[in-house]
């Protein structure tokens, strides 16, 4: 057999410390570390000596060229590969690189969204070297891993923000670490592991749908006579062409310093899932960019299609990302551990607060950073948390907050009342319930999951928001026990009160329930069912002043992502619209037509005969024409919604009239289109059905 060794493949495609250490003069590595661990801007000198070294490595390791790789509000990675290639001489080349083109890099802005940001600013942008996630080499082109800006300084991608959220969460939480006597910690660190769902087709059946080729998802399609209901597909046995593709996958992965460890078949039919381990945010979020792109580059490689879209098929469960969120120092302390001591765990209690605190003030910013038009299918199904955001913290959690709130005994079992006081607070114990699967923000022993994420989104955002919400939290806390004449006291109080203001936030029961819709009514939460109801929000006074108060967005800023977001949302619903229509027209009309001449020329043939029972042609005949008389007058409506779309009213209106119309026209044309579906000959059919898209891999 050909084995793999991962220990000697692992990150050999990668520009990591290991290779800078080797390779790089000291003084030139220091400053790098500098660079990447505290921030400290690179010297012109140390610069121009790292991007030498960086070329001579990449082009050992097949580059020709280079890129700054960047990600821009598009919503996907963008990239320019220019070539080492330096004319020399009389003819000759060299293969230059130089620190500038490390370091920073123009780009015209102008082609990107700005969502008004242009209008305000200079249309040039550019490219600025993120050191702290390293440079890799990907299908002969270096890329650098870069922050995007306009010549102002306005942040034009996800990366931006977060990184700044990572400054701003360090700072506040070191301020926590010092007042519990923590001096030896140099940085604190939000860490992700994002879990990442995916569904595998064969390109086959998938080139023969337009609507999985323009949308990602299906547009029509009847529900399969098997769905996911048996749950055999479910950490079920991998297929052999799936197989090929995971492992291919992960090696390609593991060349480029992912850290790809789980994978496992998911709950629907052709759904899997990849989990890696978690690193800082900002690394977690450009692996999981990464990994996206790879699993569809090497998907394509086995003559499959991996579908990210959050729902691509209705009737069986759409694909989400968990996002596993917890706060990691320097020194490798995760400070969502409930410790081994009273002073460890009333530091995890106020980091635990703080949670719940920011989650609770800030439903509205943990709504908008998951939503997109895709995973609006997704969000309130049953298969994915509704739009109201609570968090679960497990029996024993939940116990130990009560008591601490009343001030009654922890648990029965314990005599005396939990003080916070950091002497006598009595261990934390592991969990060891069982999770609550439907709930949207649970805390898993270390770490919470944040599992409203979409598929397919950049998961920079979601971090970035729950970076700062909680950063905003500690920094009040901060500044409240860096006054306070007695610690203990002050912390005791602290941390009752803000069980007591937020445990409104603490749901444990099924998230999916409509019992729970009406609790979370009564209980004052906010429910923003789609991206249109929620986006509006982003905009709302307390966020400004948050954003603006961390130094991650100005209010400019983040109106122009609200603006962009709203167009995304509209474009994409649009798209979809005019591909139904395509659909209807071309492929579904001619296949009814078609199917209906069929029938009446047999009834009319079996008429003629005569004394022959004609039951099925009629039954079907006037089941079908019904249909497709209603599905003509849905086709004429949404046609004619499509015409009136306004693409010059502003970016909410177009959204909302997307949202209330049109996608209410299409679902109403596929209620029929798929009844049809039903009732066709399968021959006749034009294009694959559910059955044969979601069974397509068979061995
Ligand atoms: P489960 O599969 O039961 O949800 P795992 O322990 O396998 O739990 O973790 C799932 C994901 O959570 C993995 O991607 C893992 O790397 C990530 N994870 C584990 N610990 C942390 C942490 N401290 N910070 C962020 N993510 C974490
Ligand atoms: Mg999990």
């Amino acid at each position: 057999m050909n084995g793999i060794n991962i220990p000697e493949i692992f990150g050999t495609m990668v520009f990591n410390d290991k290779v800078m250490k080797e390779r790089l003069p000291k003084e030139a590595y220091d400053a790098v570390r500098l660079a990447k661990d505290e921030g400290k801007p690179l010297s012109h000198d140390y610069a121009k000596v790292v991007a030498s070294v960086m070329k001579d490595w990449a082009i050992e390791n097949g580059a020709t060229h280079f890129t700054h790789w960047f990600q821009p509000m598009t919503g996907i990675t963008a990239e320019k590969h220019d070539s080492f290639v330096e004319p020399f001489g009389d003819g000759d080349v060299i293969m230059k690189f130089s620190e500038k083109s490390l370091v920073k890099g123009e780009s015209d802005a102008s082609s990107f969204p700005s969502g008004g940001l242009r209008a305000t600013f200079e249309a040039r942008g550019y490219t600025a070297w993120d050191p702290t996630s390293y440079a890799f080499v990907k299908d002969g082109s270096l890329y650098i891993p870069t922050a995007f800006c306009s010549y102002s300084g306005e942040a034009l991608d996800k990366k931006t923000p977060l990184l700044r959220s990572m400054d701003a969460f360090n700072k506040q939480a070191l301020r926590i670490l010092r007042l519990f006597g923590n001096d030896k910690a140099k940085r604190v660190t939000p860490t992700v592991g994002a879990e990442q769902e995916y569904f595998l087709i064969d390109k086959s059946v998938y080139e023969r749908r337009l609507d999985l080729v323009h949308c990602g998802r299906t547009l029509f399609g009847a529900r399969p006579s098997k769905g996911q209901e048996l749950e055999d597909h479910y950490y079920g046995a991998i297929k052999s062409r799936v197989s090929a593709f995971m492992k291919e996958l992960d090696e390609e992965l593991w060349k480029l310093g992912v850290y790809a460890k789980t994978k496992h078949n998911e709950v629907a039919p052709a759904q899997h899932e990849l989990a890696p381990v978690f690193t800082s945010t900002n690394i977690a979020s450009d692996q999981n960019q990464l990994t996206m792109e790879l699993m569809k580059s090497v998907a394509n490689k086995h003559d499959l299609v991996c579908l990210l879209h959050e729902k691509p098929f209705a009737s069986v469960n759409g694909s989400g990302k968990h996002n596993n969120w917890s706060i990691s120092t320097d020194l490798g302390e995760n400070l969502l551990e409930p410790g081994d001591t009273p002073n460890e765990n009333a530091q995890f209690l106020l980091f635990l607060v703080a949670v719940i605190k920011a989650v609770d003030e800030y439903q509205d910013l943990l709504r908008i950073s998951v939503a997109s038009a895709g995973n609006d299918h997704r969000l309130g199904a049953d298969e994915a948390p509704p739009a109201i955001i609570s968090i679960y913290l497990g029996e024993e959690l939940d116990a130990i907050l009560n008591s601490i709130e009343s001030g009654s005994a922890y648990l029965a079992k314990a005599k005396s009342e939990l003080k916070i006081g950091v002497s006598v607070l009595p261990p934390i114990p592991k969990d060891s319930t069982d999770r609550n699967r439907t709930s949207p923000f649970a805390f898993t022993g270390n770490k919470f999951e944040f599992r409203m994420v979409g598929s397919s989104s950049n998961i920079a955002c979601p971090n970035f928001i729950i970076n700062t919400i909680v950063a905003e939290e500690l920094r009040q806390f901060a500044d409240q026990l860096e006054n306070a004449k007695d610690f203990n006291g002050e912390l005791d109080k602290l941390i009752k009160k803000t069980i007591t203001e937020h445990k409104r936030i603490l749901f444990s029961g099924n998230n999916y329930s409509k019992e729970w819709e009406k609790e979370a009514q009564k209980r004052g939460l906010l429910n923003l069912k789609s991206t249109v109801d929620a986006l509006p929000h982003y905009t709302d006074k307390k966020n400004v002043e948050l954003f603006a108060k961390h130094k991650i967005l100005s209010e400019q800023e983040i109106n122009s992502r609200m603006e962009i977001l709203l167009e995304n949302y509209s474009n994409i619903v649009h798209i979809e619209a005019l591909t139904a229509i395509d659909i209807a027209r071309k492929e579904i009309t001619p296949v009814v037509i078609d199917y209906q001449g069929f029938l009446l020329d047999e009834l009319k043939l079996k008429k003629e005969y005569g004394k022959i029972a004609c039951g099925l042609e009629e039954k079907l005949l006037l089941k079908l024409s019904a249909l497709s008389e209603n599905f003509s007058n849905a086709l004429d409506k949404l046609v004619e919604d499509v015409e009136k779309y306004d693409g010059t009213s502003s970016n909410l209106d177009k959204a909302k009239y997307c949202e209330k119309i049109l996608l209410a026209d299409m679902e109403t044309l596929r209620g029929y289109a798929d009844a049809m579906e039903l009732l066709i000959g399968k021959d006749f059919m034009s294009f694959p059905t559910y059955e044969d898209i979601l069974y397509s891999v068979k061995y």
